[in-house]
């Protein structure tokens, strides 16, 4: 608890200085964590394959790839973002002049899951940088080698009392949220989620949570079947299911629901092999706890596809779930591994009634070439954010602020919007006397 104090007033006396509000300053540190990020790349990738048995492919396109893409575009725009912007004043007021100041919150905390351990640690940290912030990031403690090469970049690259990171379980979270940040931006589950904002509550420190939760996939009967199962194969077993805005479950228009399942079957086949059992490149699920609790989903309904599992090996391959329904096990909690429940429609309405009365959830897809119906589910159904005959790629671009609604979390980065989010706005009205 000392040495969470301790760092947290280091900080805060550094951001006293007033360094880090130099855009120069932003400018360089931002190049520094780049010239990191190649140093350390070859370790990064080593950590993602011991951590998760993420192959080098996976772990450069959904975690570095994304990192420095972020990276290169807040170098790019940031003078622009962080330039004061004039605004209009009330004509009531007519000598004077509106702009609105763009100034760092102070110290941020940036707490990490372990599912894009690196991505999900950084990403964050760019915007905290970029925003003029000293930050403490708390990596998760079931990633360790990536927990350990964080402290270890983040530590030759910077003094601690501009960037740190703490590592640790639960213990040091709870620690560290005792102290009072001027902001935190929390990545995790819905139930932690709560923790963080009541403890930020205690000190007024405002918080971005990006959380999970249960994200449906709809496949109307006009779809192209070919390329939707092209596309939710690969978002929903990307480092086996254990992705946020990973599909959760299956809608499926009857007419296509047994020609879709097969399609389904070939792709997974084509992209992971005719055993996945025996592919030395698919993600393990991370641990016995959490393989445990996918083994008593694995029970529920029918595996249709799959459905094998390797508790040594922590291996679960990917599994299609018929037979199930609202009630069932699987559709109470974030699946959150290798498990795909389908469901068969006539109507889409009373299954659209369904997902409006749970918890919104973080993402949607929805494949079909009808804007009606495109029009409906997006007015009817909140979440977080989606797309329209893709998977995931929403959450990879700039120009698309990422975040959940409800449950699924508050606040959203990437792009502008992580500048956004770790600067306080100020509005200043200025009269010429
Ligand atoms: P988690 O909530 O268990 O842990 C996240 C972090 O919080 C870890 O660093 C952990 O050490 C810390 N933590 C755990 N318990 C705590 C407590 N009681 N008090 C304070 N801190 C605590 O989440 P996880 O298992 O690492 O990640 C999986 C969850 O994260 C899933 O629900 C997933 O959907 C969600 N997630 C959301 C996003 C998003 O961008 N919205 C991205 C990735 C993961």
């Amino acid at each position: 608890m000392e040495q969470e104090k301790q760092l947290v007033a280091a900080q805060r006396t550094f951001f006293y200085t007033g360094q880090t509000k130099s855009i120069e300053y932003r400018i360089r540190a931002l190049q520094q964590l780049r010239q990191g990020i190649e140093k350390y790349q070859q370790r990064i990738l080593d950590a993602l394959r011991a951590d998760l048995n993420k192959s080098e492919t996976e772990a450069y396109g959904s975690e570095i790839r994304i990192v420095l893409g972020e990276l290169d575009f807040a170098l790019e725009h940031l003078e622009e973002w962080a330039t004061p912007k004039p605004v209009p004043t009330n004509s009531a007021i007519p000598d004077g002049t509106s702009l609105i100041y763009p100034e760092p919150y102070g110290v941020a905390l940036i707490i990490a899951p372990w599912n894009y351990p690196f991505q999900l640690a950084f990403g964050p940290l760019i915007g905290a940088i970029a925003a003029g912030n000293c930050a403490i990031i708390k990596p998760s403690e079931l990633t360790p080698a990536v927990s350990r090469l964080t402290y270890d970049l983040i530590h030759e690259m910077f003094p601690s009392e501009y960037l740190a990171v703490m590592e640790g379980e639960v213990e040091t979270s709870t620690a560290l949220l005792k102290e009072k940040f001027d902001y935190i931006f929390f990545t995790g589950s819905t139930g932690v989620g709560r923790i963080v904002m009541k403890a930020a509550a205690e000190h007024l420190t405002p918080v971005t949570l990006e959380l999970g939760g249960k994200s449906p996939v709809i496949v109307h009967q006009d779809a192209d079947l070919k390329l939707a199962a092209q596309r939710i194969v690969r978002g929903k077993f990307l480092n086996a299911g254990q992705t946020c805005v990973a599909p959760d479950y299956l809608l499926i228009h009857e007419d296509v629901h047994d020609k879709f399942l097969e399609l389904i079957g070939a792709e997974i086949q084509d992209k992971f092999g005719d055993d996945v059992m025996k592919n030395a490149d698919f993600p393990h699920v991370v641990n016995a706890r959490n393989f445990d609790r996918l083994s008593v989903l694995l029970q529920d309904g029918k595996a249709m596809i799959g459905g094998r599992s390797e508790r040594d090996q922590l291996l679960i391959e990917p599994t299609v779930l018929g037979e199930v329904d609202w009630k069932s096990p699987v559709m109470q909690e974030e699946i959150f591994g290798p498990i795909l429940p389908v469901f068969k429609y006539a109507d889409l309405n009373p299954m659209l009634d369904e997902i409006v009365r749970r918890p919104k959830p973080l993402a949607l897809y929805l494949f079909t070439q009808d804007e009606d119906l495109q029009n409906q589910v997006l007015n009817q159904v909140s979440f977080g954010g989606g797309c329209i005959n893709d998977t995931l790629s929403h959450m990879t671009s700039h120009y698309l602020p990422f975040g959940g609604v409800g449950e699924s979390g508050m606040g959203s980065y990437h792009g502008q919007q992580s500048f956004d989010v770790f600067s306080h706005h100020k509005s200043i009205l200025k009269r010429s006397e």
